[in-house]
């Protein structure tokens, strides 16, 4: 049985002062037998993260890191780093970076290869574009981007996968639950077959405009296996409303 896991992407978002009240709200009233749980908020709010979310059931993630582990890269923040600081996951391959930062599936590996040597956990986001879904090419795009991201690595220790697709990140437009389950089901089928995968622990996630009121049906889907959310992890009683559709 895969426990379920709610992952807030904070993105570019907040202050000190939102950070301590956010995950003050969150790590205190966290619902028992919850998801599991973690925020990653910008890199240099993360020890400040840290700090809030000690001794609670919140963990701490990134929502990047370089795929060197030290070196002459300025204003890159290394996987090492990341886990000398506590930070238990990271988000790879966001559509967001993906876009605005044209990572290829090929550094999203080295970024890959990188979080798992370090003994950090990576979420690895893949999602097809509106246009490509219209065209009938959301599975191929998918495909493409697992084998580019999973192929040839040495380790997948703790990989999980987040489903999300570009048209309904940030858009209020969200996958139905069966349009969700169709590609979650699709995408184990792939990992099946990747070398040093078992396809039937590791989790998939779904992210793009969940909600308080669609996470309990996206939840209810066979292979879906928790969210990766954006906006909705900046209000705490959203967060928490998410988190406690994942009970177990
Ligand atoms: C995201 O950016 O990972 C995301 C899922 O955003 P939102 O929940 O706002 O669509």
């Amino acid at each position: 049985m895969r426990q379920k896991l709610v992952v807030g992407n904070w993105k570019m978002h907040g202050s000190r002062a939102d950070v301590a009240a956010l995950l003050g709200e969150i790590s205190a009233s966290l619902p028992a037998q919850a998801a599991e749980t973690a925020v990653c908020p910008a890199y240099v709010h993360l020890a400040q993260a840290l700090e809030v979310c000690a001794g609670s059931a919140v963990a701490v993630g990134a929502q990047d890191c370089s795929h060197m582990s030290s070196g002459a890269f300025t204003g890159e923040v290394s996987a090492p780093m990341l886990q000398d600081l506590g930070c238990r996951w990271v988000i790879l391959g966001h559509s967001e970076r993906r876009q605005y930062h044209a990572e290829s599936d090929n550094l999203v590996a080295a970024k890959l290869g990188a979080a798992v040597a370090a003994g950090i956990r990576p979420i690895v986001c893949v999602g097809e574009t509106r246009e490509q879904r219209e065209g009938g090419e959301a599975e191929t795009v998918v495909a493409g981007q697992l084998q580019g991201a999973l192929d040839g690595q040495k380790d997948l220790t703790g990989l999980v996968i987040a489903y999300e697709p570009v048209w309904a990140i940030g858009t209020g437009l969200t996958a139905s639950p069966e349009q969700a389950q169709a590609m979650h089901a699709f995408i184990r089928g792939c990992l099946a077959g990747v070398a040093g995968v078992d396809a039937e622990a590791t989790r998939i996630l779904y992210g793009g405009s969940v909600k308080p009121d669609n996470a309990a049906q996206l939840f209810g889907q066979k292979d879906i296996d928790g969210a990766l959310v954006g906006g909705a992890s900046l209000d705490a009683r959203d967060f928490l409303a998410i988190v406690g559709a994942g009970r177990a």
